[in-house]
Protein backbone atom coordinates (compact mmCIF):
# COMPACT_ATOMS: atom_id res chain seq x y z
CA UNK A 1 0.00 0.00 0.00
CA UNK A 2 1.48 3.36 -0.99
CA UNK A 3 2.04 5.97 1.96
CA UNK A 4 -0.67 8.25 2.51
CA UNK A 5 1.16 12.21 3.38
CA UNK A 6 -0.20 13.86 6.32
CA UNK A 7 -2.62 11.07 7.98
CA UNK A 8 -2.28 10.11 11.59
CA UNK A 9 -1.19 6.69 12.51
CA UNK A 10 -4.15 4.03 12.59
CA UNK A 11 -2.55 2.78 16.04
CA UNK A 12 -4.30 6.07 17.39
CA UNK A 13 -7.59 5.02 16.45
CA UNK A 14 -7.19 1.56 17.76
CA UNK A 15 -6.05 2.21 20.74
CA UNK A 16 -8.88 4.77 21.62
CA UNK A 17 -11.35 2.48 20.54
CA UNK A 18 -10.10 -0.04 22.92
CA UNK A 19 -10.20 2.74 25.77
CA UNK A 20 -13.65 3.45 24.94
CA UNK A 21 -14.73 -0.24 25.01
CA UNK A 22 -12.66 -0.62 28.19
CA UNK A 23 -14.80 1.72 29.95
CA UNK A 24 -18.74 2.06 31.01
CA UNK A 25 -18.89 5.35 32.01
CA UNK A 26 -20.28 7.61 29.25
CA UNK A 27 -18.21 10.88 30.44
CA UNK A 28 -15.05 8.74 30.25
CA UNK A 29 -15.97 7.71 26.65
CA UNK A 30 -16.98 10.81 25.52
CA UNK A 31 -13.52 12.54 26.79
CA UNK A 32 -11.47 9.88 25.23
CA UNK A 33 -13.35 10.54 21.88
CA UNK A 34 -12.83 14.25 22.36
CA UNK A 35 -9.61 14.14 22.81
CA UNK A 36 -8.44 12.22 19.66
CA UNK A 37 -10.74 13.92 17.70
CA UNK A 38 -9.87 17.28 18.59
CA UNK A 39 -6.12 16.87 17.13
CA UNK A 40 -7.09 15.26 13.91
CA UNK A 41 -6.17 17.05 10.68
CA UNK A 42 -9.60 17.49 8.47
CA UNK A 43 -9.34 14.33 6.36
CA UNK A 44 -8.74 12.04 9.74
CA UNK A 45 -11.60 13.85 11.66
CA UNK A 46 -13.81 12.81 8.60
CA UNK A 47 -12.82 8.89 8.12
CA UNK A 48 -12.34 8.63 12.00
CA UNK A 49 -15.71 9.99 12.87
CA UNK A 50 -16.95 7.86 10.13
CA UNK A 51 -15.38 4.42 11.43
CA UNK A 52 -16.53 5.39 15.18
CA UNK A 53 -20.49 5.48 13.91
CA UNK A 54 -19.65 1.84 12.50
CA UNK A 55 -19.59 2.92 8.69
CA UNK A 56 -16.47 1.96 6.69
CA UNK A 57 -17.20 4.73 3.67
CA UNK A 58 -16.77 8.39 4.80
CA UNK A 59 -19.50 10.66 3.18
CA UNK A 60 -21.97 7.69 2.30
CA UNK A 61 -23.63 4.89 3.96
CA UNK A 62 -22.79 2.30 1.35
CA UNK A 63 -22.15 -1.03 1.54
CA UNK A 64 -19.22 -2.80 1.45
CA UNK A 65 -19.97 -5.14 -0.27
CA UNK A 66 -18.07 -7.62 2.00
CA UNK A 67 -20.40 -10.51 3.25
CA UNK A 68 -19.42 -12.74 6.01
CA UNK A 69 -17.56 -15.33 3.32
CA UNK A 70 -15.32 -12.91 2.12
CA UNK A 71 -14.35 -11.52 5.33
CA UNK A 72 -13.53 -14.26 6.51
CA UNK A 73 -11.76 -15.72 3.13
CA UNK A 74 -9.67 -12.51 3.58
CA UNK A 75 -8.76 -13.39 7.17
CA UNK A 76 -7.68 -16.33 6.22
CA UNK A 77 -5.37 -15.85 3.36
CA UNK A 78 -3.75 -12.96 5.44
CA UNK A 79 -3.44 -14.72 8.71
CA UNK A 80 -2.61 -18.18 6.93
CA UNK A 81 -5.34 -19.63 8.83
CA UNK A 82 -7.04 -22.62 6.77
CA UNK A 83 -10.59 -22.52 6.93
CA UNK A 84 -11.69 -24.42 9.67
CA UNK A 85 -9.87 -22.71 12.40
CA UNK A 86 -10.54 -19.61 11.17
CA UNK A 87 -14.56 -20.54 11.97
CA UNK A 88 -13.36 -21.67 15.22
CA UNK A 89 -11.86 -18.59 16.12
CA UNK A 90 -15.23 -17.10 14.96
CA UNK A 91 -17.16 -19.05 17.03
CA UNK A 92 -15.25 -17.57 20.35
CA UNK A 93 -15.23 -14.33 19.89
CA UNK A 94 -18.90 -14.44 17.78
CA UNK A 95 -17.08 -11.39 16.32
CA UNK A 96 -14.83 -10.93 13.16
CA UNK A 97 -12.64 -8.10 15.24
CA UNK A 98 -11.86 -10.51 17.77
CA UNK A 99 -11.20 -13.31 15.31
CA UNK A 100 -9.27 -11.22 13.34
CA UNK A 101 -7.27 -9.88 16.23
CA UNK A 102 -6.51 -13.64 17.26
CA UNK A 103 -5.61 -15.04 14.39
CA UNK A 104 -3.32 -11.87 13.39
CA UNK A 105 -1.94 -11.82 17.30
CA UNK A 106 2.26 -10.93 16.75
CA UNK A 107 1.38 -10.26 13.24
CA UNK A 108 4.61 -6.72 12.40
CA UNK A 109 3.99 -5.06 9.23
CA UNK A 110 6.66 -3.37 7.65
CA UNK A 111 4.96 0.31 8.07
CA UNK A 112 2.33 2.24 10.08
CA UNK A 113 -0.64 2.20 8.50
CA UNK A 114 -2.51 5.64 8.31
CA UNK A 115 -6.27 6.92 9.01
CA UNK A 116 -6.14 7.58 5.37
CA UNK A 117 -4.99 4.51 4.03
CA UNK A 118 -7.54 2.61 5.93
CA UNK A 119 -10.29 4.57 4.60
CA UNK A 120 -9.00 4.60 1.25
CA UNK A 121 -8.95 0.79 1.17
CA UNK A 122 -12.34 0.59 2.40
CA UNK A 123 -13.17 2.75 -0.63
CA UNK A 124 -11.42 0.85 -3.01
CA UNK A 125 -13.41 -2.32 -1.84
CA UNK A 126 -16.51 -0.92 -2.22
CA UNK A 127 -15.89 0.06 -5.52
CA UNK A 128 -14.01 -3.11 -6.78
CA UNK A 129 -15.78 -4.83 -9.80
CA UNK A 130 -15.58 -8.59 -8.25
CA UNK A 131 -15.95 -10.57 -5.09
CA UNK A 132 -12.42 -11.64 -5.90
CA UNK A 133 -11.12 -8.36 -6.35
CA UNK A 134 -12.62 -7.16 -2.63
CA UNK A 135 -11.19 -9.92 -1.14
CA UNK A 136 -7.85 -9.26 -2.87
CA UNK A 137 -8.28 -5.85 -0.85
CA UNK A 138 -9.62 -6.77 2.53
CA UNK A 139 -6.24 -9.28 2.06
CA UNK A 140 -4.43 -6.57 1.69
CA UNK A 141 -5.74 -4.63 3.82
CA UNK A 142 -5.97 -7.21 6.85
CA UNK A 143 -1.93 -8.23 6.27
CA UNK A 144 -0.87 -4.07 6.84
CA UNK A 145 -2.57 -4.08 10.07
CA UNK A 146 -0.74 -5.17 13.69
CA UNK A 147 -3.77 -7.16 15.81
CA UNK A 148 -5.41 -4.35 17.63
CA UNK A 149 -5.60 -2.27 14.36
CA UNK A 150 -7.10 -5.33 12.58
CA UNK A 151 -9.77 -6.00 15.12
CA UNK A 152 -11.15 -2.37 14.63
CA UNK A 153 -10.83 -3.20 10.57
CA UNK A 154 -13.09 -6.50 11.16
CA UNK A 155 -15.24 -4.72 13.03
CA UNK A 156 -15.90 -1.34 10.94
CA UNK A 157 -16.18 -3.55 7.94
CA UNK A 158 -18.81 -5.33 9.76
CA UNK A 159 -20.63 -2.34 10.75
CA UNK A 160 -19.90 -2.60 14.08
CA UNK A 161 -17.55 -1.34 16.44
CA UNK A 162 -18.80 -2.66 19.32
CA UNK A 163 -17.26 -0.58 22.18
CA UNK A 164 -20.37 0.82 23.76
CA UNK A 165 -20.46 3.68 21.39
CA UNK A 166 -23.99 4.95 20.63
CA UNK A 167 -25.03 7.44 17.85
CA UNK A 168 -25.61 9.96 20.88
CA UNK A 169 -22.84 9.28 22.55
CA UNK A 170 -20.09 10.12 19.32
CA UNK A 171 -22.57 13.38 18.70
CA UNK A 172 -21.62 14.07 22.99
CA UNK A 173 -17.73 13.41 21.94
CA UNK A 174 -17.99 15.70 18.66
CA UNK A 175 -19.46 18.47 20.71
CA UNK A 176 -16.98 17.94 23.28
CA UNK A 177 -14.48 17.82 20.87
CA UNK A 178 -15.02 21.44 19.72
CA UNK A 179 -16.79 23.17 22.12
CA UNK A 180 -19.82 22.99 20.47
CA UNK A 181 -23.52 22.97 21.68
CA UNK A 182 -25.19 19.42 21.86
CA UNK A 183 -28.33 20.10 20.44
CA UNK A 184 -26.59 21.93 17.22
CA UNK A 185 -24.22 18.70 16.48
CA UNK A 186 -27.67 16.63 16.91
CA UNK A 187 -29.50 18.89 14.63
CA UNK A 188 -26.59 19.12 11.72
CA UNK A 189 -26.06 15.34 12.23
CA UNK A 190 -29.37 14.66 11.57
CA UNK A 191 -29.83 16.57 8.17
CA UNK A 192 -26.33 16.40 6.62
CA UNK A 193 -26.76 11.98 7.81
CA UNK A 194 -22.98 12.28 7.69
CA UNK A 195 -21.07 11.64 10.76
CA UNK A 196 -17.92 12.76 9.29
CA UNK A 197 -19.09 15.55 7.67
CA UNK A 198 -21.14 16.68 11.22
CA UNK A 199 -17.40 16.13 12.84
CA UNK A 200 -16.19 18.75 9.98
CA UNK A 201 -18.93 21.54 10.38
CA UNK A 202 -19.01 21.09 14.18
CA UNK A 203 -14.73 21.89 13.87
CA UNK A 204 -15.60 24.83 11.82
CA UNK A 205 -17.77 26.36 13.65
CA UNK A 206 -20.32 25.97 10.87
CA UNK A 207 -22.67 23.79 12.37
CA UNK A 208 -25.93 26.17 11.24
CA UNK A 209 -24.83 25.66 7.71
CA UNK A 210 -26.35 21.88 7.45
CA UNK A 211 -28.84 20.75 5.54
CA UNK A 212 -29.99 18.29 3.38
CA UNK A 213 -28.02 16.67 0.86
CA UNK A 214 -30.26 15.92 -2.17
CA UNK A 215 -29.36 11.88 -3.27
CA UNK A 216 -27.91 10.78 -0.15
CA UNK A 217 -30.73 8.72 1.55
CA UNK A 218 -31.52 10.08 5.37
CA UNK A 219 -32.73 7.44 8.19
CA UNK A 220 -35.80 6.67 8.12
CA UNK A 221 -38.32 8.10 11.10
CA UNK A 222 -40.21 4.89 12.98
CA UNK A 223 -43.20 4.34 15.33
CA UNK A 224 -43.63 2.55 18.35
CA UNK A 225 -45.84 -0.40 18.15
CA UNK A 226 -49.19 0.34 20.38
CA UNK A 227 -51.88 -2.67 21.44
CA UNK A 228 -55.44 -1.51 20.68
CA UNK A 229 -57.46 1.32 20.01
CA UNK A 230 -57.95 2.20 24.08
CA UNK A 231 -53.67 2.65 23.67
CA UNK A 232 -54.02 4.86 21.03
CA UNK A 233 -56.59 7.45 22.66
CA UNK A 234 -55.09 6.97 25.98
CA UNK A 235 -51.59 8.04 24.42
CA UNK A 236 -53.01 10.51 22.00
CA UNK A 237 -55.12 12.25 24.77
CA UNK A 238 -57.60 14.28 22.24
CA UNK A 239 -58.40 13.63 18.70
CA UNK A 240 -55.81 11.13 16.93
CA UNK A 241 -54.47 11.69 13.37
CA UNK A 242 -54.53 8.52 11.57
CA UNK A 243 -53.34 7.19 8.06
CA UNK A 244 -53.42 3.86 6.83
CA UNK A 245 -50.83 1.38 7.49
CA UNK A 246 -49.79 -0.02 4.11
CA UNK A 247 -47.64 -3.46 3.10
CA UNK A 248 -45.20 -3.04 1.13
CA UNK A 249 -41.57 -1.53 1.46
CA UNK A 250 -40.38 1.74 2.75
CA UNK A 251 -38.86 4.07 0.07
CA UNK A 252 -37.78 7.71 0.38
CA UNK A 253 -37.98 9.46 -3.35
CA UNK A 254 -35.14 11.82 -3.74
CA UNK A 255 -35.31 14.07 -6.95
CA UNK A 256 -32.34 15.80 -7.38
CA UNK A 257 -31.72 19.76 -8.84
CA UNK A 258 -30.24 17.91 -11.90
CA UNK A 259 -34.24 16.51 -12.30
CA UNK A 260 -32.55 12.64 -11.28
CA UNK A 261 -35.20 10.46 -9.23
CA UNK A 262 -33.46 7.96 -6.95
CA UNK A 263 -35.42 5.62 -4.55
CA UNK A 264 -33.82 4.14 -1.26
CA UNK A 265 -34.55 1.49 0.73
CA UNK A 266 -35.17 1.04 4.55
CA UNK A 267 -31.37 0.13 4.69
CA UNK A 268 -30.46 3.29 2.74
CA UNK A 269 -29.89 0.92 -0.46
CA UNK A 270 -30.48 2.69 -3.82
CA UNK A 271 -33.58 0.27 -5.42
CA UNK A 272 -33.79 3.15 -7.99
CA UNK A 273 -33.55 0.09 -10.66
CA UNK A 274 -35.28 -1.58 -9.06
CA UNK A 275 -38.32 0.13 -9.79
CA UNK A 276 -38.54 1.82 -13.02
CA UNK A 277 -41.61 2.66 -13.48
CA UNK A 278 -41.78 4.52 -9.79
CA UNK A 279 -38.35 6.46 -11.18
CA UNK A 280 -40.56 7.69 -14.81
CA UNK A 281 -43.17 8.58 -12.84
CA UNK A 282 -41.00 10.27 -10.08
CA UNK A 283 -39.32 12.24 -13.14
CA UNK A 284 -43.12 13.31 -14.57
CA UNK A 285 -44.01 14.40 -11.38
CA UNK A 286 -41.57 15.90 -9.04
CA UNK A 287 -40.63 19.39 -10.93
CA UNK A 288 -38.74 21.08 -8.41
CA UNK A 289 -35.63 18.95 -5.85
CA UNK A 290 -37.80 16.91 -3.76
CA UNK A 291 -37.27 14.46 -0.73
CA UNK A 292 -40.56 12.13 -0.04
CA UNK A 293 -41.06 9.41 2.55
CA UNK A 294 -43.99 6.66 1.45
CA UNK A 295 -44.49 2.89 1.06
CA UNK A 296 -44.14 0.94 -2.12
CA UNK A 297 -47.00 -1.06 -2.59
CA UNK A 298 -48.26 -3.30 -5.49
CA UNK A 299 -51.31 -1.59 -7.10
CA UNK A 300 -53.37 -2.44 -9.66
CA UNK A 301 -57.16 -0.70 -10.52
CA UNK A 302 -57.02 1.47 -7.17
CA UNK A 303 -56.17 -1.89 -4.72
CA UNK A 304 -53.45 -2.71 -3.22
CA UNK A 305 -52.04 -6.40 -4.03
CA UNK A 306 -50.56 -8.90 -1.76
CA UNK A 307 -47.62 -8.58 -0.20
CA UNK A 308 -46.47 -11.68 -2.00
CA UNK A 309 -46.47 -10.42 -5.12
CA UNK A 310 -44.41 -7.68 -4.43
CA UNK A 311 -41.71 -10.23 -2.83
CA UNK A 312 -41.27 -11.07 -6.94
CA UNK A 313 -39.73 -7.94 -7.38
CA UNK A 314 -37.71 -6.95 -4.42
CA UNK A 315 -33.97 -7.62 -5.18
CA UNK A 316 -35.00 -7.48 -9.45
CA UNK A 317 -32.73 -5.32 -11.08
CA UNK A 318 -34.17 -3.66 -14.67
CA UNK A 319 -37.45 -5.69 -14.36
CA UNK A 320 -38.74 -7.32 -17.55
CA UNK A 321 -41.52 -5.71 -18.81
CA UNK A 322 -43.04 -8.47 -18.44
CA UNK A 323 -42.94 -8.35 -14.23
CA UNK A 324 -43.35 -5.05 -14.50
CA UNK A 325 -46.93 -5.80 -16.55
CA UNK A 326 -47.51 -8.68 -13.73
CA UNK A 327 -46.93 -6.58 -10.65
CA UNK A 328 -47.39 -3.03 -11.22
CA UNK A 329 -45.83 -0.75 -7.99
CA UNK A 330 -47.01 2.65 -6.83
CA UNK A 331 -45.55 5.06 -4.03
CA UNK A 332 -47.67 6.07 -1.53
CA UNK A 333 -46.44 9.25 -0.18
CA UNK A 334 -46.67 10.08 3.26
CA UNK A 335 -44.33 12.60 4.38
CA UNK A 336 -42.54 15.35 2.38
CA UNK A 337 -38.93 16.48 3.43
CA UNK A 338 -37.69 18.56 1.43
CA UNK A 339 -39.39 20.55 -1.12
CA UNK A 340 -37.56 23.70 -3.86
CA UNK A 341 -34.99 24.37 -1.73
CA UNK A 342 -36.36 24.49 1.74
CA UNK A 343 -35.68 21.40 4.65
CA UNK A 344 -39.14 20.39 6.09
CA UNK A 345 -37.73 17.86 8.54
CA UNK A 346 -37.88 20.89 11.20
CA UNK A 347 -42.09 21.80 10.37
CA UNK A 348 -44.66 20.19 12.22
CA UNK A 349 -46.23 17.43 10.17
CA UNK A 350 -49.67 18.98 9.92
CA UNK A 351 -47.35 21.75 7.44
CA UNK A 352 -45.76 18.94 5.54
CA UNK A 353 -48.99 16.95 5.19
CA UNK A 354 -50.04 20.17 3.46
CA UNK A 355 -47.19 20.59 1.63
CA UNK A 356 -47.10 17.55 0.21
CA UNK A 357 -50.92 17.44 -0.74
CA UNK A 358 -49.90 20.39 -2.97
CA UNK A 359 -47.61 19.28 -4.94
CA UNK A 360 -50.58 16.99 -6.19
CA UNK A 361 -48.72 13.81 -6.94
CA UNK A 362 -51.27 11.47 -7.85
CA UNK A 363 -52.67 13.69 -10.74
CA UNK A 364 -49.24 14.33 -11.85
CA UNK A 365 -48.01 11.07 -11.59
CA UNK A 366 -50.95 9.37 -13.61
CA UNK A 367 -51.74 7.89 -10.25
CA UNK A 368 -47.95 5.98 -10.10
CA UNK A 369 -47.34 8.56 -6.70
CA UNK A 370 -50.24 8.04 -4.30
CA UNK A 371 -51.18 10.13 -0.93
CA UNK A 372 -51.54 8.00 2.20
CA UNK A 373 -55.41 8.05 3.41
CA UNK A 374 -55.47 10.35 5.72
CA UNK A 375 -58.58 10.53 8.60
CA UNK A 376 -59.36 11.37 12.60
CA UNK A 377 -60.70 9.86 15.18
CA UNK A 378 -61.93 11.17 18.32
CA UNK A 379 -62.72 7.81 20.33
CA UNK A 380 -61.67 3.69 20.75
CA UNK A 381 -64.61 3.20 18.27
CA UNK A 382 -63.55 6.00 15.81
CA UNK A 383 -60.11 3.90 15.96
CA UNK A 384 -61.63 0.52 15.70
CA UNK A 385 -63.80 1.32 13.02
CA UNK A 386 -60.90 3.05 10.83
CA UNK A 387 -58.59 0.04 11.31
CA UNK A 388 -61.35 -2.24 10.14
CA UNK A 389 -61.86 0.18 7.19
CA UNK A 390 -57.89 0.39 6.48
CA UNK A 391 -58.28 -4.25 6.90
CA UNK A 392 -61.12 -3.81 4.68
CA UNK A 393 -58.41 -1.92 1.55
CA UNK A 394 -56.06 -4.60 2.06
CA UNK A 395 -53.47 -2.56 4.24
CA UNK A 396 -51.57 -3.64 7.21
CA UNK A 397 -53.14 -1.48 9.89
CA UNK A 398 -53.08 1.65 11.33
CA UNK A 399 -50.47 4.51 11.85
CA UNK A 400 -51.25 7.19 14.43
CA UNK A 401 -49.06 10.45 13.73
CA UNK A 402 -48.72 13.63 16.49
CA UNK A 403 -49.77 16.27 13.64
CA UNK A 404 -47.22 18.53 15.71
CA UNK A 405 -44.20 16.66 15.41
CA UNK A 406 -41.10 16.70 13.77
CA UNK A 407 -39.27 14.00 11.51
CA UNK A 408 -36.87 11.87 13.55
CA UNK A 409 -34.53 10.29 11.29
CA UNK A 410 -33.82 6.67 13.08
CA UNK A 411 -35.75 7.54 15.56
CA UNK A 412 -38.78 5.19 17.38
CA UNK A 413 -40.50 7.83 19.54
CA UNK A 414 -44.03 8.74 20.16
CA UNK A 415 -44.59 11.13 17.44
CA UNK A 416 -45.53 7.80 15.16
CA UNK A 417 -47.91 4.91 17.06
CA UNK A 418 -48.58 1.66 14.65
CA UNK A 419 -51.21 -0.13 15.15
CA UNK A 420 -51.29 -3.68 13.52
CA UNK A 421 -53.23 -5.83 11.82
CA UNK A 422 -54.36 -8.86 14.17
CA UNK A 423 -50.92 -10.66 14.62
CA UNK A 424 -48.44 -10.11 16.46
CA UNK A 425 -45.52 -10.76 15.39
CA UNK A 426 -41.40 -10.64 16.05
CA UNK A 427 -38.23 -9.94 14.48
CA UNK A 428 -35.56 -12.83 14.92
CA UNK A 429 -32.33 -13.87 13.66
CA UNK A 430 -31.57 -17.04 12.50
CA UNK A 431 -29.02 -18.63 14.58
CA UNK A 432 -29.04 -22.17 13.78
CA UNK A 433 -30.37 -24.63 10.51
CA UNK A 434 -31.12 -27.86 10.20
CA UNK A 435 -31.85 -30.38 7.07
CA UNK A 436 -35.57 -31.29 6.53
CA UNK A 437 -37.60 -34.64 6.59
CA UNK A 438 -39.54 -36.11 3.81
CA UNK A 439 -40.47 -33.15 1.09
CA UNK A 440 -37.93 -31.00 2.53
CA UNK A 441 -34.80 -33.12 2.40
CA UNK A 442 -31.99 -32.27 1.45
CA UNK A 443 -32.74 -28.90 2.40
CA UNK A 444 -31.81 -26.72 5.34
CA UNK A 445 -35.27 -25.88 6.27
CA UNK A 446 -35.71 -25.74 10.01
CA UNK A 447 -34.70 -22.54 11.70
CA UNK A 448 -33.61 -21.86 14.86
CA UNK A 449 -34.12 -17.95 15.81
CA UNK A 450 -33.04 -15.38 18.52
CA UNK A 451 -34.00 -12.30 19.78
CA UNK A 452 -31.25 -9.96 21.53
CA UNK A 453 -30.93 -9.17 25.13
CA UNK A 454 -31.39 -5.81 24.85
CA UNK A 455 -30.97 -3.39 22.28
CA UNK A 456 -27.15 -2.38 23.32
CA UNK A 457 -24.73 -2.51 20.58
CA UNK A 458 -23.40 -6.27 20.92
CA UNK A 459 -26.30 -7.77 22.88
CA UNK A 460 -26.18 -11.60 23.19
CA UNK A 461 -28.66 -13.19 20.96
CA UNK A 462 -31.13 -15.54 22.97
CA UNK A 463 -32.43 -18.08 21.26
CA UNK A 464 -36.63 -18.01 21.01
CA UNK A 465 -38.04 -20.56 19.35
CA UNK A 466 -38.16 -22.90 15.78
CA UNK A 467 -40.03 -23.40 12.72
CA UNK A 468 -40.08 -25.26 9.63
CA UNK A 469 -39.85 -22.30 7.26
CA UNK A 470 -43.08 -20.94 5.41
CA UNK A 471 -41.15 -19.93 2.43
CA UNK A 472 -41.41 -21.45 -1.59
CA UNK A 473 -39.25 -23.93 -2.07
CA UNK A 474 -37.25 -21.86 -4.63
CA UNK A 475 -36.97 -19.83 -1.47
CA UNK A 476 -35.68 -22.30 0.61
CA UNK A 477 -33.01 -23.66 -2.04
CA UNK A 478 -31.51 -20.06 -1.91
CA UNK A 479 -31.39 -19.71 1.66
CA UNK A 480 -30.02 -23.66 1.78
CA UNK A 481 -27.32 -21.86 -0.04
CA UNK A 482 -26.58 -19.23 2.01
CA UNK A 483 -26.88 -20.79 5.22
CA UNK A 484 -24.39 -22.99 3.78
CA UNK A 485 -21.58 -20.51 2.94
CA UNK A 486 -22.53 -18.89 6.62
CA UNK A 487 -21.94 -22.04 8.64
CA UNK A 488 -20.21 -21.61 11.83
CA UNK A 489 -19.98 -25.39 12.70
CA UNK A 490 -21.44 -28.07 11.43
CA UNK A 491 -23.17 -31.03 14.00
CA UNK A 492 -24.43 -32.75 11.13
CA UNK A 493 -27.77 -32.53 11.16
CA UNK A 494 -27.54 -29.36 12.69
CA UNK A 495 -25.62 -26.19 12.00
CA UNK A 496 -24.81 -23.31 13.94
CA UNK A 497 -24.83 -19.87 11.31
CA UNK A 498 -23.43 -16.59 11.17
CA UNK A 499 -26.47 -14.62 12.43
CA UNK A 500 -27.36 -12.42 10.08
CA UNK A 501 -30.69 -13.54 8.02
CA UNK A 502 -33.48 -11.53 9.74
CA UNK A 503 -37.21 -13.59 9.82
CA UNK A 504 -40.34 -12.29 10.97
CA UNK A 505 -42.49 -14.95 12.95
CA UNK A 506 -45.67 -15.34 13.75
CA UNK A 507 -47.14 -17.61 16.39
CA UNK A 508 -50.21 -18.12 18.68
CA UNK A 509 -48.98 -17.20 21.86
CA UNK A 510 -46.23 -16.95 23.87
CA UNK A 511 -45.43 -19.94 26.75
CA UNK A 512 -42.49 -19.52 29.37
CA UNK A 513 -40.29 -22.18 28.55
CA UNK A 514 -36.32 -23.38 29.71
CA UNK A 515 -36.33 -24.91 26.22
CA UNK A 516 -34.84 -21.47 24.87
CA UNK A 517 -32.04 -19.56 26.31
CA UNK A 518 -34.66 -16.24 26.62
CA UNK A 519 -36.84 -18.36 28.87
CA UNK A 520 -39.80 -18.43 26.47
CA UNK A 521 -41.30 -20.52 23.49
CA UNK A 522 -43.47 -19.70 20.86
CA UNK A 523 -46.72 -21.70 20.54
CA UNK A 524 -46.91 -22.88 16.50
CA UNK A 525 -44.05 -20.46 15.18
CA UNK A 526 -44.45 -19.59 11.80
CA UNK A 527 -42.16 -17.62 9.47
CA UNK A 528 -43.61 -15.19 7.70
CA UNK A 529 -41.09 -13.56 5.55
CA UNK A 530 -37.20 -12.80 5.42
CA UNK A 531 -36.60 -9.34 6.59
CA UNK A 532 -33.54 -8.65 3.81
CA UNK A 533 -34.45 -4.83 4.88
CA UNK A 534 -33.81 -5.57 8.65
CA UNK A 535 -30.41 -5.63 9.98
CA UNK A 536 -29.81 -7.71 13.64
CA UNK A 537 -29.00 -4.69 15.11
CA UNK A 538 -32.91 -4.09 14.28
CA UNK A 539 -34.67 -7.19 15.45
CA UNK A 540 -36.92 -7.48 18.45
CA UNK A 541 -35.37 -7.68 22.23
CA UNK A 542 -36.20 -8.85 25.46
CA UNK A 543 -38.39 -6.10 26.51
CA UNK A 544 -39.99 -6.36 23.52
CA UNK A 545 -40.97 -9.70 24.13
CA UNK A 546 -41.49 -9.61 27.91
CA UNK A 547 -44.11 -6.84 26.36
CA UNK A 548 -45.87 -9.06 24.37
CA UNK A 549 -46.27 -11.50 27.07
CA UNK A 550 -47.83 -9.06 29.01
CA UNK A 551 -50.03 -7.62 27.02
CA UNK A 552 -51.01 -11.12 26.17
CA UNK A 553 -51.91 -11.91 29.45
CA UNK A 554 -54.47 -9.45 29.81
CA UNK A 555 -56.15 -10.39 25.95
CA UNK A 556 -54.93 -6.79 24.57
CA UNK A 557 -52.94 -8.08 21.67
CA UNK A 558 -53.76 -9.85 18.38
CA UNK A 559 -52.23 -13.28 17.88
CA UNK A 560 -52.64 -15.47 14.96
CA UNK A 561 -55.02 -18.77 15.83
CA UNK A 562 -52.42 -20.81 13.64
CA UNK A 563 -55.05 -22.41 12.07
CA UNK A 564 -53.99 -22.73 8.55
CA UNK A 565 -52.15 -20.04 8.49
CA UNK A 566 -55.07 -17.39 8.64
CA UNK A 567 -54.57 -14.85 11.50
CA UNK A 568 -57.98 -13.73 13.23
CA UNK A 569 -58.03 -11.47 16.13
CA UNK A 570 -57.84 -12.72 19.97
CA UNK A 571 -60.81 -12.64 21.75
CA UNK A 572 -60.05 -10.45 24.95
CA UNK A 573 -60.83 -11.21 28.08
CA UNK A 574 -61.04 -10.58 31.89
CA UNK A 575 -57.84 -8.60 33.68
CA UNK A 576 -54.71 -10.91 34.31
CA UNK A 577 -56.49 -13.92 32.79
CA UNK A 578 -55.76 -16.27 30.01
CA UNK A 579 -55.76 -15.11 26.56
CA UNK A 580 -58.34 -17.29 25.01
CA UNK A 581 -57.95 -17.74 21.01
CA UNK A 582 -61.41 -16.93 19.27
CA UNK A 583 -62.17 -17.79 15.48
CA UNK A 584 -63.68 -13.86 15.23
P1 LIG B 1 -43.08 -1.90 11.02
O1 LIG B 1 -42.43 -2.31 9.73
O2 LIG B 1 -44.05 -2.89 11.55
O3 LIG B 1 -42.06 -1.45 12.04
O4 LIG B 1 -44.01 -0.61 10.74
C1 LIG B 1 -43.52 0.62 10.30
C2 LIG B 1 -43.53 0.65 8.80
O5 LIG B 1 -44.85 0.79 8.28
C3 LIG B 1 -42.82 1.83 8.21
O6 LIG B 1 -41.43 1.64 8.19
C4 LIG B 1 -43.39 1.87 6.80
O7 LIG B 1 -42.64 1.02 5.97
C5 LIG B 1 -44.77 1.27 6.95
N1 LIG B 1 -45.89 2.20 6.67
C6 LIG B 1 -46.98 1.87 5.96
N2 LIG B 1 -47.83 2.88 5.89
C7 LIG B 1 -47.29 3.92 6.56
C8 LIG B 1 -47.73 5.25 6.85
N3 LIG B 1 -48.90 5.72 6.45
N4 LIG B 1 -46.88 6.03 7.58
C9 LIG B 1 -45.69 5.56 8.02
N5 LIG B 1 -45.24 4.31 7.78
C10 LIG B 1 -46.03 3.48 7.06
Amino acid sequence: MPPTSRSTPFAAFATTAEAVGATRSKIAKRDLLAAYLRDLPDGDLVIAATFLAGRPLAGSDEKLGLGWVQQGAALAAASGADEGSMRAAYLRHSDFGDAAAELLAGHEPDRPLTVADVGEAFRAIAGAPSSEARVTLMTDLFRAATAVEARYIGRVAARETRIGLREGLLEEGIAAAFGAELAAVRRAHMLVADPGETALLAKRGALEEAHLRIGRPIRFMLATPVADAAEVMRRVGGEAWIEDKYDGIRAQVHRTPDGEVRLFSRDLNDISRSFPEVVAAGRAALGRPTVLDGELVPWREGSVLDFASLQTRLGRVDPSAELLDQVPVALVAFDLLHHDGRDLLESPLRERRAALEALDLPERSGERFLLARLATAADDAAVERAFDDARERHNEGLMVKDPASVYQPGRRGLGWLKLKKALATLDCVVVGVEWGHGKRKGVLSDYTFAVRASDEPGAELLTIGKAYTGLTDAEIATMTEHFKGITLRDFGRYRTVVPEVVVEIAFDRLMRSARHRSGYAMRFPRIVRIRDDKTPAEIDTMAGVDALFAAQATGRILLATGAGGETERIVAIGEAGDATIGDA
